[in-house]
């Protein structure tokens, strides 16, 4: 056990409001623990008497500080503190920004931390702010240190009061601390010794509290997460190369990479310099591979078990701290760091922008410095990630604009499907090899076969113009089929309901059979919301070339007063859970085909605008009058 502590030391972030006392409680703990330098008290009493000031413990840190400055990119300070039963890393912070920064990029991840909050101006804004952020990056072992309890004249009614206003902030943000505990840091009160200046508090001091809280799990305990870093060429052999932030992997592992979804299995581990290779290989370590096939794998790919994979999705939704220097706005693009890929994303919507003083949150159009905000991003590639809450390594990210990180936030699918399943199925199907080939179909029925996919807000007028479209085509001797709620919700997709997970594979059936159809030589018309770009992207894929997008438009308010089947009326009552349109969202195509707007046009109108994109693109123009 011993030896296990002493490998893994518990990390420590202190935080609190600037000049509450931080410096000087991490100072005079690392004397009153032994873990000053020889000769650094002597130091500090020199400087301290120059200046003509009380002994000021916080200098102790600046020696810590120098060294600091040389490794920029930590950007915070790491201080070991070694006590009788086990070591400490405490991590001072020179400010937020950094702190969240190296807390979300995971270069100083804490397993705990101490909130100080100086007694006489008690709970501020930063405090609250701090405290936030701890339960934003998933910090849940936190100790309140109420300091200078000197300079309030020891009085535990001042402390009750502070104490009071700090347990009630974090109970509303779903924190609960595990000891709020009276201090004089300067003096060493109740930091490794029961201060004699507080009779009336008998709990542990800081260091006992301290002793009592856990390594967070080693992530060796999580799925296996190892983003590619680079692929080596090396005498014939070609070598994975990457740190394993999660789990573990053996020799003869099959391993799937995301997102090109291939898989193989480990044939070895290389490790530098060269030796016997070991059989396994876990979390934290760098490694090579090779592989037992040749499949395609780049920088950028994430490597899991199959049976454990992350999730592989367009867009995500994240809870982020915005530090950049202009504001966040719906559109703006930026780059994503994650594992090891860097993506381009665009912010889709701001969803809610956070307000950690009062705890209250507003939809605003904008997310200004220093805000906490919840958005949705989305990506033009299909990203492999994690949640935050099922694997923290891989469910952070950065967000990067012209080389400076502008924002750090944890990933939450909530809400949001894995698309691996409609992304790994489009377009994949390797048919037989039929005797007949497309032209000769179209040649037969006198038109392509093609999948008209109707795209639009409940109440747009899908139906409608599908079933007048379909009767039109017919007439004029098109091989036509409509498919809509109707039809396939009660037998196909009769399993599914309206989940963000259904509602892919809602479309993703229907994208693949519309895409038979079309291969098949016939017109089939769909008439679905399909909500979803990525969803519509996955169909677009499965039929290929004769995939053409129609968006039946219609503004919301114009859908809601039609609401030819009440549903809004029950959605807007609450009986209709994730409604599009009213909550849930509908992504509006980028770059249909074809628009029809049903809020001007009549539907005569709009039939005949369907009908005219149809036989300019689909129908088989001229051979196709020769062979009939
Ligand atoms: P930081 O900005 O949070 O790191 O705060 P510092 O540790 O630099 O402390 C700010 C000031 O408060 C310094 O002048 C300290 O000497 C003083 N201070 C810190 N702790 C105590 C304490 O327990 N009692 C008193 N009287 N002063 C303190």
């Amino acid at each position: 056990m011993a030896a296990n502590i002493m490998r893994d030391p518990i990390r420590i972030a202190v935080v609190g409001h600037v000049d509450h006392g931080k410096s000087t409680l991490i100072g005079r703990l690392l004397h009153d623990t032994g873990n000053l330098p020889d000769g650094k008290l002597a130091e500090l009493k020199e400087t301290s008497r120059r200046r003509g000031m009380p002994l000021e413990w916080s200098f102790a840190l600046d020696s810590f500080q120098a060294e600091r400055d040389q490794a920029v990119t930590i950007g915070t300070t790491q201080i070991l503190l070694r006590t009788a039963t086990r070591n400490y890393v405490i991590i001072d912070a020179p400010g937020h920004k950094e702190f969240l920064k190296n807390m979300l990029t995971g270069a100083a991840q804490a397993d705990a931390a101490i909130l100080v909050v100086d007694a006489v101006e008690g709970v501020s804004e930063q405090s609250r702010r701090h405290a936030y952020l701890l339960q934003l990056i998933g910090i849940r072992q936190v100790l309140v240190a109420i300091n200078k309890m000197d300079l309030a004249g020891y009085r535990q009614d001042r402390f009750q009061v502070v104490r009071d206003e700090i347990v009630r902030y974090l109970s509303g943000i779903g924190l609960a601390a595990h000891l709020v505990l009276p201090v004089a840091a300067r003096d060493g009160d109740n930091l490794t010794m029961p201060a004699t200046t507080m009779p009336w508090h008998s709990g542990p001091t800081l260091l006992a509290a301290l002793d009592n809280f856990a390594a967070s799990p080693m992530p060796i305990e999580l799925p296996l997460r190892l983003p590619v870093q680079n692929v080596y060429r090396i005498d014939k052999r070609r070598i994975i190369v990457g740190r394993i932030e999660s789990g573990a992997l053996r020799v003869g592992d099959e391993l799937l990479f995301s997102p090109g979804n291939q898989t193989a299995a480990v044939k070895t581990i290389e490790t530098w310099p060269p030796n016997a290779g070991p059989a396994e290989a876990k979390s934290g370590e760098s490694i090579g591979i090779t592989l037992d096939k040749p499949i395609f794998v780049e920088r950028g790919d994430l490597a899991s078990h199959v049976t454990d994979p992350p999730m592989l999705t367009h867009n995500f939704r994240a809870r982020l701290f915005w530090f950049g220097r202009t504001k966040l706005t719906v559109g703006a693009s930026y780059r994503a760091k994650l594992g090891t890929w860097v993506r381009s994303i665009t912010v889709h919507s701001i969803d809610r922008v956070i307000d950690t003083d009062l705890l209250n949150s507003h939809e605003a159009p904008f997310v200004a410095t220093h805000e906490v905000a919840e958005v949705t991003l989305r990506s033009q590639s299909l990203l492999a990630l994690d949640d935050h809450r099922a694997n923290p390594a891989l469910g952070r990210f950065v967000l990067i604009d012209d080389h400076d990180a502008v924002a750090a936030g944890i990933i939450s699918m909530e809400g949001l499907a894995d698309e691996r399943r409609a992304a790994v199925g489009a377009g994949n199907r390797f048919g037989t090899e039929h005797l007949l080939t497309a032209e000769l179909r179209a040649r037969r029925n006198g038109h392509r076969g093609a999948v008209v996919w109707f795209t639009g807000l409940p109440g747009a007028g899908k139906s409608t113009l599908a079933m007048e479209a379909e009767r039109r085509l017919f007439l004029r001797g098109y091989q036509v089929y409509v498919l809509d709620g109707d039809n396939i919700r009660r037998g196909l997709n009769y399993d599914l309901g309206f989940s963000p997970a259904d509602r892919v594979e809602n479309i993703r059936r229907i994208g693949e059979m519309a895409a038979l159809f079309a291969d098949a030589g016939l017109i089939v018309i769909t008439a679905f919301i399909s909500p979803y770009i990525s969803d519509r992207e996955n169909a677009r894929r499965a039929a290929k070339s004769s995939f053409h997008e129609i968006y039946i438009k219609a503004d919301l308010a114009t859908c809601e007063r039609r609401d030819p089947k009440g549903l809004y009326k029950r959605a807007r009552a609450g009986d209709i859970a994730d409604f599009t349109g009213v909550s849930a969202p509908y992504e509006e195509p980028v770059n249909p085909d074809l628009v029809v707007d049903t809020a001007s046009q009549p539907v005569e109108e709009a039939v005949r605008a369907i009908l005219d994109y149809i036989e300019q693109n689909i129908v088989f123009n001229s051979t196709a009058a020769a062979v009939t």
